[in-house]
């Protein structure tokens, strides 16, 4: 599993940082940081849930 990030549409609003703070962290400014690109698969459900809940449809999961 590989979480690609649409970096044109993310506009930093950390809705995937709330849903999974495993994967993602937004700093200060609000720019983001994939903190595990390749996560194991217990981590897939939050994954997906941060996938469906970004307001900008700016995540992805390959794999
Ligand atoms: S929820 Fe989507 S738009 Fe918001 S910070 Fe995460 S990837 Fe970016």
């Amino acid at each position: 599993m590989k979480i690609v990030v649409n970096w044109a549409l993310c506009e930093g609003n950390g809705k995937c940082e709330e849903e999974a703070p495993e994967l993602f962290e937004l700093d200060d400014e609000d720019e983001l940081t994939v903190l595990n690109e390749t996560p194991p698969e217990e981590l897939r459900a939050k994954a997906e849930a941060a996938v469906r809940l970004c307001p900008k449809n700016a995540l992805s999961i390959e794999g």
